[in-house]
């Protein structure tokens, strides 16, 4: 028999499942990254239990997940893409977590975000810890000053999270931003994706961020 969508889904799932278990103990959250996967593989991910999910833009997050939120109460959604200061708002009523704070403006927005509507979602800061020009993310050097100053807006901020850049060893970035989640006394550490989430997660992951490895290639 071969497999239907589903049962492949539902196979990749329980395999990465058990090596983050084998990795780390206890071993990090899974956040199924869904950006640009059709509805049915929203549907078949959910048919596994799976219920953490992460995006990298507010207006397909809304797509793929207002709606759902009301058949699935526990739902969390992640925010794990750049995010503009004028979508702060959306991103606020619609996420639970949001990953890529990572300058004072959007740390403004964020505050007034809140203070309007009532919600408080989780908040990390990214950092650029490979100083690519190109890459969002603080860097590390002006960290501190960041969550200085997010304090003082009234934002709590839970962790940090980085992508390593492309074509380096990710090791050393995972262990920066452990060095820095701890010097800061930040509990959570969002780091791993498809190609390198056990490492993270021997790193210290507290939250993997895996799309590939989870649901097929993107389409
Ligand atoms: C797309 C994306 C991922 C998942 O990437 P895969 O290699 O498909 O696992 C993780 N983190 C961020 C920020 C992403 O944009």
């Amino acid at each position: 028999m071969t497999d239907t969508p589903e049962a492949g889904i539902s196979k990749r799932r329980d395999t990465i499942l058990a090596q983050l278990a084998a990795a780390a103990s206890p071993p990090p959250v899974l956040v199924a990254v869904s950006k640009t996967q059709p509805d049915a593989a929203l549907e078949d991910m959910l048919a596994t239990g799976q219920r953490v999910f992460g995006e990298n833009r507010v207006q397909e997050a809304k797509t793929h997940w207002e709606d759902r939120r009301a058949r699935f109460p526990d739902l969390e959604l992640h925010l794990i893409g750049p995010l503009q200061s004028n979508k702060a708002e959306d991103a606020v009523r619609l996420c639970d977590v949001i990953q890529t704070l990572d300058r004072p403006k959007l740390a403004d927005a964020l505050a007034a975000a809140m203070g309007k509507t009532g919600r408080r979602p989780r908040l990390m800061v990214q950092v650029n810890t490979g100083e690519e020009p190109q890459k969002a993310g603080i860097a590390p050097a002006d960290l501190p000053a960041l969550l200085e100053y997010a304090r003082k807006q009234g934002l709590e901020i839970e962790g940090l999270m980085c992508i390593p850049p492309v074509g380096e060893p990710a090791g050393p970035h995972f262990a920066l931003l452990a060095k820095l989640a701890r010097a800061h006394g930040l509990a959570s550490l969002s780091m791993g994706m498809s190609g390198d989430y056990e490492l993270a997660a021997r790193f210290g992951a507290t939250h993997v961020r895996v799309g590939t490895a989870l649901f097929g290639e993107r389409q």
